[in-house]
């Protein structure tokens, strides 16, 4: 307060010395003001360190489009119970910005609901998206939409999906949502709340909600046919969300970079990550173009303890290389562009995610 207080004093003082002696109104009274996103588009890429970046960049025959990102950040990944965090509660903080226990879908760590950010969006009028290359209602999309204590409840956050403000999605599940024990048809449900489904393939329609569930669980590998599903289904969502002039929230997941570490393969992490780059340049070319887009790249948690280590014969090539199959505890990095872009630099945690956001949307 003391600060602004003298700065207004100088002001004063520097106007009535002026020979114009414009009116104080007409003074800026900040010039660090952060321009105001009015979309937001959040990819996630699932267990991805700076090694897995590094080996799209040595391994992609396209240029890489996270080398278009001016400002870069790293985050601290530990979740509330554990050192080395799983996708829910790595989910849970960028979505709800709050550290929980693993295995946490939007849920603190006395298990009660935290409201998220497409919760919070939704309320102003905002538009919101959700696509994964796991099912949808997996821990990482789930996150966004669900509160369930356990991400393996996926038939309790399929019914969420349906009760939530969701407007577009893509991704795996169908499972989930038809042919269920309990006999619901939440594909029917959906459509019965006005979207327009598709459990076949990826087709764009002039409704104002869609929703594509293209797998029974995970959508297949890249390496398996997956095709330009991830990109595509960017681009569509884009389309669609990006008609309400009010703004909108869209996150996309490139699920199985993970997978790829888990399974210790780096064939598969390396297929996912070029795959997942096509989506960032999707993403990136829209806010480019847009110019009101703030977009936001990062990880949960690396997975694999991914390396490029330099390989027996020598210096001259890579042998990649992986120290566990399961997540590690490093730091991963957060890339952004657009309006509030330069506020995700620098180390924090990954909560801060969430909170960055908050106060770029909900400025007071
Ligand atoms: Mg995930
Ligand atoms: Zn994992």
């Amino acid at each position: 307060m003391k600060r602004i207080i003298l700065c207004l004093g100088v002001m004063l003082h520097l106007t009535s010395c002026t020979s114009q002696n414009k009116s104080l109104a007409q003074q800026p009274i900040s010039e660090e003001k952060t321009a105001q996103p009015k979309n937001i588009i959040l990819l996630i890429a699932d267990g991805t360190g700076l090694s897995q970046i590094s080996a799209l960049q040595f391994y992609s025959e396209a240029p890489v489009n996270y080398d278009r990102f001016p400002v870069v950040g790293l985050i601290k990944t530990s979740s509330s119970s554990e050192l080395v965090t799983d996708s829910a509660a790595g989910a849970t903080a960028f979505a709800s910005g709050i550290k929980t226990f693993n295995g946490a879908v939007g849920v603190a760590q006395d298990s009660t609901a935290v409201i998220t950010i497409a919760e919070e969006v939704s309320k102003i009028g905002w538009d919101t998206g959700l696509i994964a290359t796991s099912s949808i209602t997996h821990a990482t999309p789930a996150c966004f939409y669900a509160h369930v204590p356990d991400r393996d409840l996926e038939l309790d956050i399929a019914l969420q999906l349906v009760n939530s403000d969701i407007d577009f999605f893509a991704g795996g599940g169908l499972e989930f949502f038809r042919g269920r024990w309990d006999g619901l048809d939440l594909v029917d449900a959906l459509g019965f709340n006005g979207f327009k489904m598709n459990t076949s393939k990826l087709e764009s329609s002039e409704e104002t909600k869609q929703g594509f569930l293209l797998a029974q669980d995970g959508m297949p590998k890249m390496l398996e046919g997956r095709g330009d599903f991830l990109p595509k289904a960017t681009q569509m969502a884009l389309d669609q969300l990006s008609k309400n002039k009010k703004g909108f929230f869209l996150m996309v997941e490139g699920s199985q970079v993970d997978w790829g570490g888990h399974d210790n393969d780096a064939d598969y992490l390396i297929t996912e990550i070029i795959d997942f780059d096509k989506a960032l340049g999707v993403a990136m070319d829209f806010a480019e173009k847009d110019g009101e887009t703030l977009v936001i790249v990062t990880a949960d948690h690396e997975t694999g303890g991914f390396t490029l280590a330099a390989s027996e014969s020598g210096y001259e090539t890579i042998t990649p290389t992986f120290s566990t199959d399961s997540h590690s505890a490093t730091m991963v990095p957060v890339f952004s562009y657009g309006p509030g872009s330069e506020t995700f630099g620098g180390i924090y945690e990954n909560t801060e995610i969430y909170h960055k956001m908050k106060k770029l949307i909900f400025p007071k």
